[in-house]
């Protein structure tokens, strides 16, 4: 069985770590290679070399750093079928939804590619008689990054791109579950001839994760996953001086007013909801109609049923299992807590069968109707194929409930009003809105802004809020014309 490696200093070199975990196929059980659970040994190693690099690679010029990214971009887009494969065989999501998420990791390495524009500074002549003051964007230094299993390949291109573009050395962790898709992303960057220890990689799971924060070396870190891991992410990185931008979990709302379109919205709805099983931080989970819902509600049952479930790699296959066993015992056993608190199941997707895939970890699409907005279900994020469908009787209720919601990464509203759709814009409190959009997700020129228990910290991922989080900010205040100065 294939044991991954860390990738340090442009060279593959084994753990220092004795234990090891599978990595595995949701759909089959199949054990794909092993990975490592990592020791602090490990980030001291990809520390030391990210440090070294860091001397000389801030020095070369912003324009002849992004050349690195030009090239990564044509091996990404020259390998993305094979790319797009791994992703699927080890999180379980489609060939489809695995290409697409490659699409999104491209936008931001093209988008970083006009960082000499985007980490320009500011000149402001003569702010007292023969005195110049102008502000220059400096590289931060090592900075890491922590992935979910999610999006294997997207995620850690919120932050690498634009990390290494501004001069700064970089480190990135993996999720231990999804492990394979960046090993084969070091493979391209090792076609790079990048200078030894731009880019590091290292496996492993909570012991990498504790490593890096408590590293006095690593300057940064860009987390993404959990809220509860987020928040400690967030609390202990600050502790230990570093910057920090740590995104959260969800819990997804869309408001369907009485005026939306009828077929429009139902499957743009479904979409968002069964895309990736459920799990994106941007699925839809909360679906409130407002007014009259009986045509709605049949028109979501009917599209979440037709919605076929299996293999990725298959072709037709609309939805994969979920990650692991226990994500899928968590998530039968919420639909449970679910029922035993008044929700009535519409749809019930737990005994999903998959010719083939027996031992998958597939839950088919399921909607429960009906739970109380106060209870335990409506206020934990599910993250699996599972539509909570309520009703609600007016808009300003559904906002106010939208807004007592602890998470607030997305929110979102189908109506053909206009004034609505504003009133809604301006009200709803979370960081990325939709309107008669089903997955609101920022492309690669704007933050992913999420809100509340979805992020902690100041700059989030991408666009120009990646060019300030990795650079610090230098002031200086000069004079020249000591003689001249004199005159005035
Ligand atoms: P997770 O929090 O379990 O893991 C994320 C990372 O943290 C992994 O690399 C993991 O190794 C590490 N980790 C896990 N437990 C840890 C601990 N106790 N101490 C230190 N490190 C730990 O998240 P996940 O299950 O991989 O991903 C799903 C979650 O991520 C969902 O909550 C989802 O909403 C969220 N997410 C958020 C966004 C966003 O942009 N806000 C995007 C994608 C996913």
């Amino acid at each position: 069985m294939q044991k991954l490696k860390n990738y340090i200093h442009g060279q593959w070199v084994s753990s220092h770590a004795t234990e090891y975990v599978d990595v595995i196929n949701p759909a089959s059980q199949e054990v794909l290679a092993q990975v490592s659970a990592g020791t602090v040994a490990d980030v001291d190693a990809a520390v030391q070399s990210a440090e070294k690099a860091f001397a000389t690679w801030r020095r070369i010029p912003a324009g002849k750093r992004i050349q690195y990214l030009f090239h990564l971009k044509r091996l990404l887009e020259e390998n993305i079928d094979e790319l797009s494969k791994t992703i699927t065989l080890e999180s379980g999501k489609t060939y489809a939804e695995s290409k697409a998420e490659w699409i999104r990791a491209i936008e931001n390495v093209e988008n970083a590619c006009g960082i000499p524009t985007l980490m320009q500074g500011d000149f402001s002549e003569d702010i007292a008689v023969g005195i110049d003051e102008y502000m220059i964007r400096q590289p931060v230094g090592v900075c890491a990054c922590i992935s979910p299993f999610n999006f294997p390949g997207m995620i850690p291109f919120w932050f690498l791109p634009y990390a290494i573009a501004c001069g700064n050395t970089f480190i990135i962790k993996p999720s231990e579950k999804v492990p394979l898709t960046m090993a084969r992303v070091m493979e391209l960057v090792d076609q790079l001839n990048l200078p030894a220890g731009v880019i590091n990689m290292v496996h492993g799971g909570k012991a990498i994760v504790d490593g890096m924060l408590e590293h006095p070396g690593i300057r940064a870190i860009s987390f993404v996953g959990s809220s509860t891991v987020a928040k400690y992410v967030y609390a202990k990185g600050a502790a230990n001086g570093k910057r920090v931008q740590a995104q959260g979990g969800a819990k997804n709302p869309v408001i369907i007013l009485p005026d939306a379109d009828l077929d429009m919205t139902s499957q743009i709805v479904v979409d968002s909801v069964y895309g990736c099983a459920g799990q994106r931080c941007l699925a839809a989970s909360t679906i409130i109609t407002v007014g009259e819902h009986a045509r709605i509600t049949e028109s979501l049952v009917e599209l979440s049923r037709k919605r076929s479930t299996g293999f990725g790699l298959d072709e037709g296959v609309q939805m994969g299992p979920v990650i692991t066993a226990a994500s899928k015992a968590r998530v039968n056993s919420l639909v449970e807590k679910g029922v035993s608190e008044g929700g009535r199941l519409l749809l019930d997707g737990r005994n999903a069968k998959v010719p083939g895939f027996e031992k998958g970890n597939f839950i088919q699409p399921t909607i429960i109707e009906d739970i109380p907005l106060d209870g335990e279900l409506a206020a934990t994020e599910i993250f699996g194929p599972v539509m909570s469908l309520v009703h609600i009787k007016t808009i300003e209720d559904a906002i106010a409930y939208i807004n007592n919601n602890k998470y607030g990464n997305m929110a979102c509203v189908f109506t053909s009003s206009g004034l609505n759709a504003r009133r809604f814009r301006n009200e709803a409190d979370a960081g990325n809105i939709g309107i008669n959009i089903g997955v609101a997700a920022p492309v690669a020129q704007f933050p992913f802004s999420g809100w509340k228990d979805s992020f902690f910290g100041d700059l989030h991922g991408q666009g120009k809020h990646g060019v300030e989080f990795f650079t610090q900010t230098k002031v200086v205040i000069e004079r020249w014309l000591k003689e001249w100065t004199r005159k005035f």
